[in-house]
């Protein structure tokens, strides 16, 4: 497994050297191999002799074979990859060899550990490993989802930085701490696996395991340490946004320190960056910039927004996870920007706010990231010294055009280049009086319609008629022409 893992990997790019993408991966199935190796070992010596017969230590010295063993495996890729370096140039081996140890390296250790604390305590111990591992991924998602960060942190595969396009991504303290978390977090789990291995059989009930477990950790002799354990993990739980694992809405307020209402928006920014002069020019621009967009959408009003405006893109990486790349939250009303690039995204990141109120419910945007991105480019309209019809003119008379009805599917946009990406679906709906959908206007009606268009966004069958002519101008016609124009840009 793992050196089919290793093997695949040197034909995919960003997986083909050593680095984070590939530790992330071998961590991810890593802890699975070695979390349900060690339920399997730990629980064939617990069924082998019943009651009195039964020795703790037997489980423990499976327990330390298979975490030997899953150590052991991790160099077989290491192993892969580093002999892959001849053919593929490495940025930083020796930081790519720091990733992997902090993530699969840790994240092996900690799956063992649950592994074992499983075992011995649950008569279904994969399904609750399962179960717990669920858990987490449930948790990250959710903090993706209500909080400003796009980050996010995970005993089993470590770190993840988001989806942006920040090319910088190194080895900061807050994954070092985390990482040191998980190792005492596993520590943790064994030191209860032992006690339950040591005051109770295997053919205890859970309940009765966990009756014994609490009995014992309460034991005069015991309550020091178990109250250091529970004070520690209650202060990191804390100081979690402090220490870098998560960044809440508040925290992030709380580290701005400033805000500005005006009368659709809320900033959030820091006092170093603005007077109360600037603060009111950046909300009247903002203002200026919604009311654009609103009139490109033939919309009246719109529902307050947050916007957030970080000192530096150092500031903004530390608290949200993206350095100098802008991000908007539809469905939370929120845009993060830095000072510096506030001019240059402002309206393309307030277009997916205010698009939002056309996508589909809970993520208040289509599936297909072209379309979400084309509009935007669409109606901000200003990239680079050419308009964008040039810019697609050139790409495909060069041959480099993509093809538009696969950028349009979810996953499209996201394996060919985002500048060819963006240029043709936001040259295609600028192009109003050709180009029509049913999708904009109707998906504001209902929520069902809006689930099933924005579902049918994705395959939605353009007639390309690409005309490419001497102005340079291309234009791509969907097949429903007698429908209304998407906006009026
Ligand atoms: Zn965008």
């Amino acid at each position: 497994m793992y050196l089919s893992i290793a093997l695949v990997g040197t034909q995919i790019p960003l997986l083909n050297y050593l680095g984070y993408e590939f530790s992330l991966v071998v961590a991810s199935t890593g802890s699975l191999i070695a979390g349900i190796l060690t339920i399997v070992a730990v629980r064939r010596v617990c069924s082998s002799v019943e009651g009195a017969a039964f020795d703790s230590r037997n489980a423990l010295i499976a327990f330390r074979e298979m975490l030997l063993l899953n150590l052991v495996l991790l160099g077989v890729p290491l192993a892969v990859i580093s002999g892959n370096a001849l053919f593929i140039k490495n940025c930083s081996y020796f930081e790519g060899l720091a990733f992997y140890i902090l993530l699969p390296v840790v994240s092996v250790w900690f799956a063992s550990c649950l592994g074992i604390f499983c075992a011995v305590h649950y008569r279904l111990a994969k399904t609750v490993f399962f179960l717990f591992l669920l858990a987490t991924l449930v948790y990250a998602a959710l903090l993706g989802y209500f909080t400003p960060a796009i980050y996010s942190y995970n005993f089993f595969y470590g770190y993840f930085p988001g989806f942006s396009y920040d090319e910088i991504l190194g080895i900061g303290a807050p994954l070092i701490f985390f990482r040191i978390f998980t190792l005492l977090l596993g520590g943790f789990l064994l030191w209860l696996s032992v006690i339950l291995l040591n005051s109770s059989t295997p053919a205890d009930p859970t309940w009765k395991k966990g009756l014994r477990l609490l009995e014992v950790l309460v034991l005069p002799q015991r309550i020091p340490f178990t109250a250091a354990i529970v004070v520690a993990l209650a202060l990191t739980y804390a100081f979690r946004c402090d220490l870098g694992f998560e960044t809440t809405d508040r925290f992030v307020r709380r580290t701005l320190g400033e805000e500005y209402r005006s009368e659709h928006f809320l900033l959030y920014y820091s006092r170093a960056s603005y007077t109360d002069e600037e603060i009111r020019c950046i909300a009247a621009g903002h203002e200026f910039r919604l009311s654009q967009i609103l009139s490109v959408f033939v919309l009246r009003q719109h529902p307050l927004i947050e916007s957030y405006v970080y000192p530096s893109a150092e500031v903004k990486r530390r608290l949200i996870g993206a350095g100098t790349t802008n991000i908007a939250k539809p469905w939370l009303r929120q845009i993060h920007m830095t000072k510096q690039s506030m001019d240059a995204t402002l309206k393309h990141e307030l277009v997916h706010v205010v698009a939002g109120q056309f996508g589909l419910p809970i993520i208040q945007a289509s599936l297909s990231t072209g379309l979400v991105e084309g509009l935007a480019m669409a109606v901000e309209w200003d990239f680079g010294n050419r308009t964008l019809h040039q810019y697609a003119a050139g790409i495909k008379a060069s041959g480099l055009a993509p093809d538009i009805g696969s950028i349009l599917t979810p996953a499209g946009f996201a394996v060919q280049s985002s500048s060819r990406c963006c240029c043709f679906p936001s040259t295609a709906m600028r192009a109003r009086r050709r180009c029509t959908s049913p999708m904009w206007p109707r998906a504001s009606r209902s929520p069902v319609a809006r689930t099933i268009l924005g579902w049918c966004v994705p395959w939605f069958r353009w007639r390309r008629s690409c005309c490419l002519d001497r102005r340079a101008t291309l234009t791509i016609q969907p097949r429903c022409s007698r429908r209304p124009p998407i906006a009026h840009i």
